[in-house]
């Protein structure tokens, strides 16, 4: 489809900060659920960006929305105000809990405003020492150094000490494990509503309703983090919608763009008066290209259209996994919401879904992992039957090969 300009993927080991090992090719372009690489192999992608391309590639509309705001004004800061950032907030509190809306530029950055002004709040309506953060194991909540160390997963921090104070864990999916660690210390408790990054764990019900009334009872806040299961990413705009729970912060950020940097976190009135001026901000947040792709990408997806599609699409994804896993028995099961599903890998293959993925490159299928042992897909929301069927019948080689070669 290109010429490669002059730079290959041996460059990258070359070049880069070696804390990423991408795959064996370069896409150059892509058109909906479709990619090319730099040799013009097409692949069909069921990562969709690590579920941020929620309207696939250069949907025609994302286009339009950028390249009206980029001929018109990129970037002003917060010193100013800007139509685009308040038109998204007008949107966003109408369609969800929220009565105000702060925005930043990725995830990392919206829990990290989330932890910051759950902790404010709590020193401004009942003083500092209540300012325990209380987070799921397996949790993953951002790269930062404060937002990595709530996340619950060692691997991550790991010789980045001193961790930093007020965080604790508990048992995802426990309700006693939370009722134990909860105390009137406590300023907040952060939920994904689906572990992402754990393995694509939903939550019980029961247990988002417990932390509910867990947190009203000791006067903490409940954050959902959002920043995987949000933008209709699991058949509803937000996930919390789906459980009926609604949380007092939540975080969003991938899907928000449609590949367009942003991120975002709602709250309401009475928790927003704690981020009062100068408390917070951030240069590019709010930025103007970012919101107005962001609230095109908002406007198409809380369609009953496009969020009842998510649901079809998952009943058939999930068939279809169940057919590949009726011919090879490499799932313990398929497990998700909506359009963020993962297959775990029986014992007999645990610990290798890096070889999956490879054996997927070579079908040109684009896959993820979530964990060693969970296949994770997260394609687009507007992936039509063709691109499905197809991912599906290299899902389904890609085993074959792996299992041919063992
Ligand atoms: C990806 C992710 C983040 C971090 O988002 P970044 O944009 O990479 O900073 C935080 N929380 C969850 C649940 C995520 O999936």
């Amino acid at each position: 489809m290109s010429k490669n300009d002059g730079v290959s993927r041996a460059d990258f080991d070359q070049l880069m900060v070696p804390n990423y090992g991408p795959a064996g090719f370069i896409p150059v372009k892509g058109l909906g659920s479709r990619v090319w690489d730099q040799t013009g192999r097409e692949f069909i992608d069921f990562a969709g960006g690590i579920a941020v391309n929620a309207l696939g590639h250069c949907h025609p509309q994302l286009i339009d929305a950028l390249t009206e705001q980029a001929g018109k004004l990129w970037h002003v800061s917060n010193v100013f105000t800007n139509e685009p950032a308040l038109r998204l907030a007008k949107l966003i509190t109408e369609t969800t809990f929220a009565e105000r809306v702060f925005f930043c530029n990725s995830g990392s950055e919206a829990n990290e405003a989330a932890f910051k002004l759950a902790r404010k709040y709590a020193t401004d309506h009942f003083g500092a020492e209540k300012n325990k953060i209380l987070a799921c194991k397996n949790a993953f909540h951002g790269r930062s150094l404060f937002t990595v160390n709530v996340g619950g997963q060692p691997k991550y921090t790991e010789g980045f000490g001193p961790a930093p104070g007020g965080i604790a864990h508990f048992e995802y999916n426990n309700i006693e494990s939370l009722m134990t660690a909860i105390s009137d210390q406590t300023c907040a408790v952060v939920i994904e509503p689906v572990q992402g990054e754990g393995g694509v764990l939903p939550a019980d019900r029961a247990f988002l309703e417990a932390a509910r009334r867990l947190c009203d009872q000791h006067k903490a806040l409940l954050i959902f983090d959002e920043v995987q299961t949000g933008v209709g990413r699991t058949g509803f705009l937000y996930a919390y919608q789906a459980y009926g729970v609604v949380p007092d912060i939540l975080s969003s950020a991938k899907g928000m763009g449609g590949g367009f940097p942003i991120g975002a976190i709602l709250t309401t009135a009475r928790v927003a008066a704690s981020f009062g001026v100068g408390t917070h901000g951030s240069t590019y947040g709010g930025n103007p290209l970012a919101c107005s792709v962001a609230h095109k990408v908002l406007e198409i997806v809380n369609t009953e259209k496009v969020l009842a599609g998510v649901q079809n699409k998952h009943e058939r994804l999930i068939s279809g996994l169940h057919a590949i896993n009726a011919k090879y028995a490499v799932f313990k099961t398929v497990r998700g919401m909506g359009l963020l599903l993962g297959c775990v890998l029986s014992d007999a293959y645990a610990g290798r879904a890096k070889d999956f993925l490879k054996a997927a490159e070579e079908r040109q299928l684009m896959l993820l992992m979530a964990g060693p042992n969970v296949l994770r897909l997260a394609p687009s929301l507007l992936i039509d039957e063709i691109d499905l069927a197809d991912g599906l019948a290299r899902f389904d080689a890609a085993v074959a090969d792996l299992l041919a070669a063992e």
